[in-house]
């Protein structure tokens, strides 16, 4: 509950409030005691209470203010150093200055208490205070006499004429007032010199008890306006025994400078005995408020240099803590301006720095989202292109390549972007030579164009690249296309316009001549010499043949060069395989055997075509068996697979025979390609023909250690299956 409220009301602006209350109470105690030291003595403790008060309130505000600092010292707290020396440097200041001040305060206040006690100032006032008595003793004197005689007069004065006497006698003694009372106190007669005053004043009780015992009393009364009056009472002679005792009561005014004066120098010395009295209290009392005050002093201006210290370091402070925000990337950092000096300068040119900044990292981050964008943009257009497109700099790094490139070379260029042309050509032969070939044209200076041979698996491959310079000399962009196709359909269209051409020249005379050769025979076979027939007819014999197997080839070239609309219908793929292999099964050689799908595939295809490809492939894998001279099985195989989003009818025909030779890889599927004496070259030729007819594809494998297989793909749709 205690620490609660202490708590209560040591935070916040609490202790300042009670502070400047405590502070204006000891002002205000200090102002009075000052102006009356008599007020000092009695004000003292009060004045010492509230000063204490100051001083704990002061202390607490300090402690807590030098406690703060302390932490954020430790804490290693922006400013904090700076504030702790600025401090560092007050307190110097402040004890240095103010314990000199202290000194010498104390040094004069002592003297200055005991000038006041001066002997020379005692023996003056002691002097002038006798001058003053025995200039009023004088006086006194001479109106008692005065009055004496007076009474000596009025002794002798019948009652009835008492009036007029005291009148005359106000006239001639010059007195205020003249009065006659009985000893015990009753007004007999009076005359007044005012008119004013009706009543005379009673003579006290202590006068009347001294003038009982025959004595005549003198003394001075304080009058009206700070005058002195003088008043005198004499028993009054009788002068018959049967009058009772009566006394004479004379009020005489004393001259107004003189009463001044003489008030004066008695207060003086009043209040100069009371002070003297004093003296070493006094002392004590001053000396303890001025060590007050200074404590007081030094207390609030330690204060004052931590609270001073901190507003001059708070933007030093506020700009450190911005720095160490734009250092570590908040530009966005905006000070408060709480002054028009060097240090609002510097805070307004910081304020300035921020906003250029934050203006700059906008713009930048703008550019680069434009970048950005047009970067995606670009990824995007090279990444749908189907032709190759790398771009390698000056060095011959590759920096960039799109998907195409990928494909077209058959390695992931994105994984060795930013690596030399000569690490990338270290991945395959064909690679060296597509590197080497850029490196080479790379040192001309103006764009090239090139067409380079590559071997695959599945033949050969032809790139056409096309070379441009960057600008700045900063590399090169180099395109490139599979051209294969394009070459191979430009060999087809060649060689099925000669195979058109042939078939038409040809085939025409061909059957005249072997006619021609049939009447020959018959017609000069009776009328050559004995001897010379068989020999006859072994020459129309041979061309006979030789004009039957050249309509085999031009029949055989015709089938090639024909081109008629597909009959697609959906066929059940290992029926007809079956249906086809049924014809061969008379060979005793050879074992076919099939494979089948799990499931029956149905595709969309030209049956009688389709019959006619797997009639050429079955012949070939026959002649190869035959070649190796060994009784060994053929085998179909069929199944879908799916490639590039789309599935496909593959069919395999495998035999074991030599496999095929290496120099013809590349163009075993072009026309008169062939090994065998009487071969045509046109069976794989309409082959491919045919499945390129169908949308499909197909290539050959040799297999290894021996063996080759011919690969057919048709496309299914996604309904066939
Ligand atoms: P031809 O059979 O008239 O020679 P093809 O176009 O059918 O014409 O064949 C071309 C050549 O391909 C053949 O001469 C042969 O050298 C080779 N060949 C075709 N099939 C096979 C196979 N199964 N095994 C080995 N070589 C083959």
């Amino acid at each position: 509950m205690v620490l609660k409220l202490i708590r209560r009301l040591s935070t916040g602006t609490a202790p300042y409030f009670y502070l400047a209350i405590s502070l204006l109470v000891l002002a205000w105690l200090l102002t009075t005691a000052t102006e009356d030291s008599s007020a000092l003595n009695d004000l003292f403790l009060v004045i010492f209470g509230v000063g204490l008060l100051c001083l704990v309130l002061l202390a607490g505000i300090l402690i807590r203010s030098l406690y703060r600092l302390f932490r954020d010292f430790r804490h290693n707290e922006p400013g904090s150093r700076l504030t702790t020396r600025l401090v560092s440097l007050f307190v110097m200041l402040i004890l240095g200055a103010t314990t000199i001040v202290y000194g010498f305060s104390l040094h004069f206040l002592h003297r200055g208490i005991n000038s006041w006690f001066d002997v020379n100032v005692e023996q003056a006032l002691t002097d002038s205070l006798e001058l003053s008595r025995a200039a009023f003793g004088i006086r006194m004197r001479t109106l008692l006499r005065q009055t004496r005689m007076m009474a000596g007069v009025l002794s002798e004065i019948p009652d009835e004429n008492l009036g007029h006497n005291l009148r005359e006698l106000i006239k001639l003694s010059g007195a205020l007032e003249v009065s006659i009372w009985t000893i015990d106190g009753q007004l007999v007669m009076s005359s007044v010199e005012s008119p004013m005053i009706m009543v005379p004043e009673r003579p006290s009780e202590s006068i009347l008890r001294q003038l009982q015992t025959q004595e005549d009393y003198i003394g001075m009364d304080p009058g009206e306006k700070d005058e002195l009056q003088l008043r005198a009472a004499v028993l009054i002679p009788t002068a018959t025994p049967l009058r009772e005792q009566r006394l004479l009561h004379v009020m005489f005014p004393v001259n107004r400078n003189l009463s001044i004066l003489g008030k004066t120098v008695q207060d003086a010395y009043t209040d100069y005995r009371e002070i003297s009295y004093l003296r070493k209290p006094l002392i004590t009392i001053f000396s303890l408020t001025l060590s007050l005050i200074v404590f007081l002093t030094i207390l609030a201006s330690l204060w004052f240099a931590v609270w001073i210290s901190r507003r001059i370091v708070q933007p030093l402070q506020s700009l450190a803590e911005g720095t160490q925000a734009v250092a570590s990337g908040n530009y966005n950092m905006k000070l408060d301006v709480a002054s028009h000096d060097e240090i609002g300068f510097l805070v307004r040119s910081f304020n300035q720095m921020t906003e250029r900044l934050t203006q700059a990292r906008n713009a930048s981050q703008r550019s680069h989202r434009l970048l950005e964008q047009q970067t995606s943009y670009l990824t995007t257009v090279l990444g749908s292109l189907s032709t190759g497109v790398v771009t390698i700099d000056n060095e011959n790094y590759l920096r960039t390549a799109n998907v195409a490139s990928n494909k077209i070379l058959g390695v992931n260029l994105q994984q060795k972007l930013e690596s030399p042309l000569s690490e990338l050509a270290q991945l395959n032969d064909n690679l060296q030579v597509f590197c080497q070939l850029i490196e080479e044209l790379s040192k001309r200076n103006s764009g090239w164009q090139q067409q380079v041979d590559l071997t695959q698996a599945k033949g050969r491959q032809t790139l056409m690249l096309h070379g441009t310079p960057l600008p700045a000399g900063s590399g090169w962009v180099i395109v490139f296309d599979d051209i294969t196709a394009l070459l191979q359909a430009q060999r087809h269209a060649a060689w099925g316009e000669v195979a058109r051409r042939l078939a038409h020249e040809i085939k025409n005379p061909l059957t005249p001549i072997q006619l021609s050769a049939e009447r020959l025979q018959h017609k000069y076979q009776p009328l050559v010499p004995e001897d010379q027939v068989p020999a006859l007819s072994k020459l129309t014999n041979t061309i006979i043949h030789q004009v039957e197997a050249m309509k085999i080839m031009v029949d055989e070239f015709s089938e090639y060069a024909r081109s008629p609309a597909l009959q697609l219908q959906t066929h059940s793929i290992g029926e007809l395989i079956r249906e086809v292999l049924a014809m061969y099964q008379s060979n005793p050689n050879h074992q076919f055997v099939v494979l089948n799908s799990p499931s029956d595939i149905r595709a969309k295809i030209d049956s009688n075509r389709f019959r006619q490809v797997l009639h050429n492939l079955l012949k070939n894998a026959i002649e190869a068996s035959e070649e190796a001279g060994q009784e060994v099985d053929i085998v179909i195989s069929y199944h879908a697979v799916e490639q590039d989003h789309r599935r496909w009818l593959e069919i395999i025909v495998t035999d074991q025979g030599p496999g095929f030779p290496s120099d013809m890889a590349d163009k075993l599927f072009e026309p008169y390609t062939t090994t065998k004496l009487k071969g045509t070259g046109l069976g794989l030729a309409i082959v491919r023909k045919i499945i390129e007819e169908h949308g499909g594809d197909v290539w050959a494998e040799n297999l290894q250690p021996e063996g080759a297989s011919i690969i057919i793909r048709l496309p299914l749709e996604e309904s066939e299956s």
